[in-house]
């Protein structure tokens, strides 16, 4: 049986500490409510040490959007595993925005995502196909590619705290979501390919699904055998719809 994992990614938002803080506040009253379910909140780098400190002792877990591979050097702008550690406990690496707009390889998806097991941080490994490249029947490949690269330096998987999160480029963001059995079927070609990395691992990773989850069709996903939680953009931003997506994912009945 794995635990689902809701993790709220807040992206460049909210602007202000106050509004981050009231934000954190909400959440972790509705988490202490969801004991079936691990709930992640990723605020911006910048608010982490504040919203950590002020949801101290309750059921949320922390997560960053990003992190560099190595430990310190010149790489401006950039924020270190060490930095993170005693911060975050999970961190989201190769988030579409990241691999669009800031030169996220997969190469260097695959060494974040070994930096962050090698610091006890769990990744949250983002992929998926763009809309051109499912129009033209490519996402398997894409995912395929995706997933391999992420996992290209771990020996194994059990134990590592690695989760997959599945978030189709074209539904992010967009209200565009995909179905539920379109995310199960991408779900069940990344279990394989898990797999093939480790046999007995495999099953111990929760596959997220992400991509325009609101609180009306999240159960959608939450009920698929493959799907265990999700990645949340927007409605991560409103206490409410979190709640209720992780609501959604404590009441599905779900088999491993
Ligand atoms: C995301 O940014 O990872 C995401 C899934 O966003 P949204 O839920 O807004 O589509």
């Amino acid at each position: 049986m794995r635990i689902p994992v809701i993790a709220g990614n807040w992206k460049m938002n909210p602007p202000t500490l106050d509004e981050a803080l009231e934000l954190a506040a909400g959440v972790g009253e509705a988490a202490a409510a969801m004991p079936g379910v691990v709930t992640v909140v990723c605020p911006p780098t910048i608010w982490l040490s504040e919203v950590r400190r002020a949801v101290a002792g309750g059921r949320l877990h922390i997560g960053a959007q990003t992190m560099h591979f190595e430990e310190r050097g010149a790489y401006t702008g950039e924020t270190s595993p060490l930095m993170l550690a005693g911060l975050a406990e999970f961190v989201i690496i190769g988030h579409s925005e990241r691999r669009q707009y800031d030169g996220e390889t997969d190469e260097r998806v695959g060494r974040k995502v070994a930096s962050a097991v090698a610091h006890g941080l769990r990744p949250i490994a983002a992929v998926g196909e763009r809309a051109e490249e499912r129009r033209d029947g490519a996402t398997a490949v894409v995912v395929d590619r995706q997933v391999r690269s992420a996992v290209a330096s771990l020996e194994r998987l059990a134990g590592t705290g690695l989760v997959i999160a599945y978030e189709p480029v074209w539904a992010i963001g967009t209200g565009d979501a995909s179905s539920g059995e379109d995310a199960q079927e991408v779900a069940a070609h990344i279990r394989g390919i898990l797999r093939e990395v480790d046999a007995d691992g495999a099953d111990e990773v929760p596959i997220q699904y992400g991509g325009s989850v609101t609180a009306e069709n999240a159960a959608e996903y939450f009920g698929q055998p493959d799907i265990d939680g999700a990645l949340v953009g927007g409605a991560s931003l409103k206490p409410e719809a979190f709640a209720a997506i992780m609501r959604a994912a404590s009441e599905t009945v779900h088999r491993s």
